[in-house]
This record gives C-alpha cells, sequence and structure tokens, in this order.
C-alpha cells in the first residue's frame, strides 16, 4: 500500500515545527551555538544535531520503515572528547524528548544515514545555512520526501523570517515561519509558532516590468557574486541583491518576496547536495516558479546523493527565468 501523504505531510510539519523551537532557543543562548568543525572543514553546532535527532527520532516514532538521508553522523557525537557536545545535545533536547539517553540521541541522528533509494525517502538537512545560524542570519530546517526521484513532499522552517510576506526580510523579531509544498498540491505557508494555524497559499511574483530582485547566497565561496552582478548589468538592472543563508532564498521567491534566486558555484564541478535543494525547490515550484539548474535542466534526483547531473541553480518565475537563462548563456 502506498504510504499517506497526509500522515507523511503532518508528521514532516511536527517534527520540523519541533526542530525549529529548538533550534530558535540555541541561536538565542549565544554559548551553544559555538561552531565545530566537520571532517570537510565545514561547521556543525549543538543545534544541526539537536535538530537531526529529534527529526529522526519524531520520524521513527510515528513511520514505518523510516529511510532518511540527513547530513550529520552520530559519531561525532561519541567517544570521551564527546561528551561536552553530548551533553550540550542531550539538554537541548530535553523540553522535547525528556527520555533521552545520549545512545538514542546518537541513533535518532543515525536514523539519517541511509543511503539514497528510488524507493520513497526522506532527506534532511537539519541546519541548512549553518554559517547564517552562526552569524544570527537566516537558515532553514529542511526536510523533504522523494518517491521515483521526484520531490514529493516537502517542509521547511525558516525561523528567522517573518510569517508576514510584506514583513522586512531582515526584522529581527520574527518568529519564523514553515512552509509546506506536496507534488501538485500547492505550496502553503504558517507561523512557526502557530503550526495548526489556516495556511496560506504561497505565490511568486507576477509582475514581469518592475526591477529586479535576485537572491543569493550570502557566501561569495558558494555562489559567484562577480557573475550575478554582471549578469544584472547585461540586463540593465541594478546590480545590487538580496543576500541570505540557506534555502530562505527559495521561500523568498515563492512568497513573491524576491524575483529570482541564482547560485553560481565558484568550483566548475561542485555538486549540490539534495538536501540543500530537495524541500526548497519543490516549494518554489509549487508556488509557480520555474527551478532548473543554472543552464536550463531540470533538479536530476536519480543520482543518489548529490546532483552530479546539474550544476548551479536558477529558481524565477517564468517570466524572469527565461530572461535569465538567455543571459546567462551569453555571459558564461
Ligand atoms: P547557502 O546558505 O546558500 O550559502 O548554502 C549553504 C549550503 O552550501 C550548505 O548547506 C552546503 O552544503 C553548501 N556548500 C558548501 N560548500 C559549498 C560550495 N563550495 N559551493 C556551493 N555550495 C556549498
Ligand atoms: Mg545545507
Amino acid at each position: 500500500m502506498p504510504p499517506d501523504q497526509d500522515l507523511l505531510l503532518n508528521t514532516a510539519i511536527e517534527a520540523v515545527a519541533t526542530a525549529c523551537a529548538i533550534t530558535r532557543r540555541l541561536q538565542s543562548e549565544r554559548r551553544t551555538v559555538a561552531g565545530l568543525t566537520k571532517t570537510d572543514h565545514s561547521p556543525v553546532t549543538v543545534a544541526d544535531f539537536a535538530a537531526q535527532a529529534i527529526i529522526g527520532h519524531h520520524l521513527q516514532s510515528r513511520l514505518a520503515d523510516l529511510r532518511l538521508v540527513g547530513e550529520e553522523e552520530g559519531a561525532m557525537l561519541c567517544g570521551a572528547g564527546a561528551a561536552p557536545l553530548c551533553e550540550d545535545v542531550t539538554a537541548a533536547l530535553r523540553a522535547a524528548w525528556p527520555q533521552a539517553t545520549p545512545d538514542a540521541i546518537v541513533a535518532a541522528v543515525d536514523a539519517g544515514r541511509h543511503g539514497p533509494l528510488t524507493s520513497g525517502y526522506w532527506t534532511l538537512d537539519p541546519i541548512d545555512g549553518t554559517k547564517g545560524f552562526l552569524r544570527g542570519g537566516q537558515y532553514a530546517v529542511s526536510l523533504a520526501y522523494l518517491e521515483q526521484d521526484q520531490v514529493r513532499i516537502a517542509v521547511m522552517g525558516c525561523p528567522n523570517l517573518a510569517a508576514d510576506p510584506a514583513a522586512p526580510l531582515d526584522r529581527a523579531d520574527a518568529r519564523g515561519v514553515i512552509v509546506y509544498a506536496t507534488a501538485g498540491g500547492g505550496g502553503w505557508s504558517v507561523p512557526a509558532t502557530l503550526p495548526d494555524a489556516t495556511p496560506t497559499r504561497l505565490h511568486c511574483s507576477a509582475d514581469a516590468r518592475g526591477a529586479l530582485r535576485l537572491c543569493e547566497s550570502v557566501e561569495s565561496a558558494h555562489s559567484r557574486h562577480d557573475l550575478s552582478a554582471r549578469l544584472l548589468a547585461a540586463l540593465g538592472c541594478d546590480t545590487s541583491t538580496v543576500r541570505l543563508d540557506s534555502q530562505a532564498k527559495y521561500v523568498v521567491v515563492a512568497r513573491g518576496q524576491a524575483d529570482a534566486y541564482l547560485r553560481i558555484p565558484r568550483k566548475r564541478d561542485y555538486a549540490e547536495k539534495i538536501w540543500d535543494h530537495a524541500a526548497g525547490s519543490l516549494i518554489a515550484a509549487e508556488a509557480g516558479a520555474t527551478v532548473t539548474d543554472a543552464e536550463g535542466r531540470p533538479l536530476d534526483w536519480s543520482a543518489g546523493s548529490e546532483l552530479t547531473r546539474n550544476r548551479g541553480i536558477l529558481c524565477a518565475p517564468p517570466h524572469w527565468h527565461a530572461r535569465l537563462l538567455d543571459a546567462l548563456h551569453r555571459l558564461e
């Protein structure tokens, strides 16, 4: 019997909402967000482990036969040197999961060690945009369900985005938003603090005449700022861009707060991770955006945990997508 889509969606929303509450608290407590470094030199925090553990635990306890491809591994929480980190993760989980022991936490994180499959599986970035999280900026808790090489369900929590799309992006008192989508079922948003509220439908901007508002990574190592500036100049637009961390970029396009998300990796052979794009791409597409790689190809989810058959990302409403792709072809 195919899995019940409503059960999967509701379970994912509950899990992401719980993780967002935990990470919000951690981000406000500067002490526990001190960054650690993984073997690939990327940063990781108590919040990354706490979010993956609570989501792994929640999905495991509600869903039969869980297959989860998550970014983090429990190994960093094991061994004598890891005791302080493990204690901080346990403390962070206390309210949401009072019975959690270090062994249960490692097992819940490692629920995410499954390899990608063609049959139904989840992919999770517990803290997408860890660098943004560390500098007090935007980040996203990002969870998606894939089946037959397509993203079917997407749930994303953006704890530092205002629920109201008319509010400024850098609003300091933002209380967060949860956005979700199902393939063919539209994109929706609810305030992160009220996940049971009546959802609001997401629509990307239909305005093809105004100035192009392009968003991109804050990190120049993750996306070529020089190329986006040249692209905007070639289109006769102001060259300033909206820079924000994480898949919140897909959300601002899906809510009409920006007209495009462009990501051109600095290294030509950089392969994007599926957990960095699965949820965001479906949410933006269901809000009416066209989502492809920077060469106009559909994202190909069949290659495992990386989008090895794609390069970069271009996400924009159809009118802007066509113009941007054309201008990019001419520039590169
Ligand atoms: P962003 O917040 O848009 O800067 O993207 C954050 C994501 O960038 C992280 O989750 C990483 O997986 C990914 N990332 C890490 N290194 C690179 C790189 N060299 N080029 C592109 N993306 C990267
Ligand atoms: Mg990420």
